[in-house]
């Protein structure tokens, strides 16, 4: 017999629809310009890393909230097609959360971000699904819902807990430490680290920068580096696994890639390096496409390879 929850990810975060507007510069302040083109596309990073890991056949489960607004029908297509159980997304009052992303012809952006109904994913709404939570193999959290609800969903899981500390948001020291693993990209780290130890200075290689987090007592640590790839690091050891050389069109939403796939193979009982080792192709995958969750494999699709 398997364990209950053997297998299963529930992801406690964000649901966002992301406004992509198009123009050819960006507005001055005060003045009005007229888009190219406007595309609405479901985003959110919790959202995103559910879809990444139902895609490669992780039984998915996602807690969070969107608004009673017309946009929260845009949030959640995808996630329905990937098969993941969004039953556990409440309707709350008032907007879904919203990313206005304008991007010039220069590729240069600027981006506003309404956290709106992600706001209601606090301490209270974990405690109405603990039990979702507390039967999860791996329990996925990020930085776009409150500090404590991302501490309530911590302090609930019975299964590992893969803390992806994006944006870095306070939380107490207690709740880092439940991580395992802690997933951030160097820039995180470092902000983490003046959180955690400050004054300390921030190591400037990444083998130092993963090596001052393990000594803050965090079990086991992944820490995303775009093209390069990924070190990570638990009792077991710390590795450098290097990403497929690929064609980048699009890296948003590489991450939360990475973070997908990481969960759905520790919820079956992967090594770190293992989960690793498929997350760096995943990323990879997913930079070779346009938008976020559109860009993310399926169990069909074949990998980049390591060269
Ligand atoms: P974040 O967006 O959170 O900073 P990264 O940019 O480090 O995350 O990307 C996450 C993962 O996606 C990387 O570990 C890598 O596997 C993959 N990746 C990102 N950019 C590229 C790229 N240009 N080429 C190949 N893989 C990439």
């Amino acid at each position: 017999m398997t364990a209950p929850g053997a297998g299963e990810v529930v992801v406690v975060g964000s649901v966002n629809v992301d406004q992509v507007v198009r123009v050819a510069r960006l507005p001055a302040p005060g003045e009005t310009l007229l888009a190219t083109g406007m595309t609405l596309l479901p985003g959110g990073k919790g959202a995103n890393q559910a879809v990444a890991a139902a895609r490669l056949g992780a039984a998915t489960t996602l807690v969070g909230a969107v608004g009673d607004d017309s946009s929260a029908a845009a949030a959640l297509p995808l996630l329905r097609a990937a098969g993941v159980d969004v039953t556990t997304v409440e309707v709350v009052p008032g907007p879904t959360g919203l990313a206005i992303v304008t991007v010039d012809d220069a590729g240069e952006n600027s981006i506003v971000v309404v956290p709106g109904a992600n706001t209601a994913v606090d301490a209270d709404a974990v405690s109405r699904h603990a039990g979702v939570v507390a039967g999860a193999a791996v329990v996925v959290l990020q930085g776009e819902i409150p500090a404590a609800g991302v501490a309530a969903a911590a302090r609930a899981a019975t299964g590992r807990v893969l803390l992806n500390l994006a944006p870095v948001i306070p939380l107490d020291p207690s709740v880092v430490r439940l991580a395992d693993p802690l997933v951030v990209n160097e820039h995180e780290a470092g902000l983490l680290l003046e959180q955690l130890a400050p004054g300390s200075g921030t190591p400037s290689d990444d083998a130092a920068l993963v090596a001052a987090l393990r000594a803050q007592g965090i079990a086991s640590v992944a820490l995303t580096r775009g093209a390069a790839g990924a070190i990570c690091s638990d009792a077991d050891g710390t590795h450098t696994v290097p990403a497929p050389t690929v064609r980048a069109v699009d890296t948003s939403g590489a991450g939360d890639a990475f973070v997908g796939a990481l969960a759905a193979r520790l919820a079956v009982g992967a090594s770190l390096l293992e989960a690793v080792q498929l997350a760096v192709r995943v990323g990879a995958h997913a930079v070779q496409g346009h938008g976020t969750q559109p860009s993310y494999p399926t169990l069909d699709d074949a990998l980049p390879e390591v060269a």
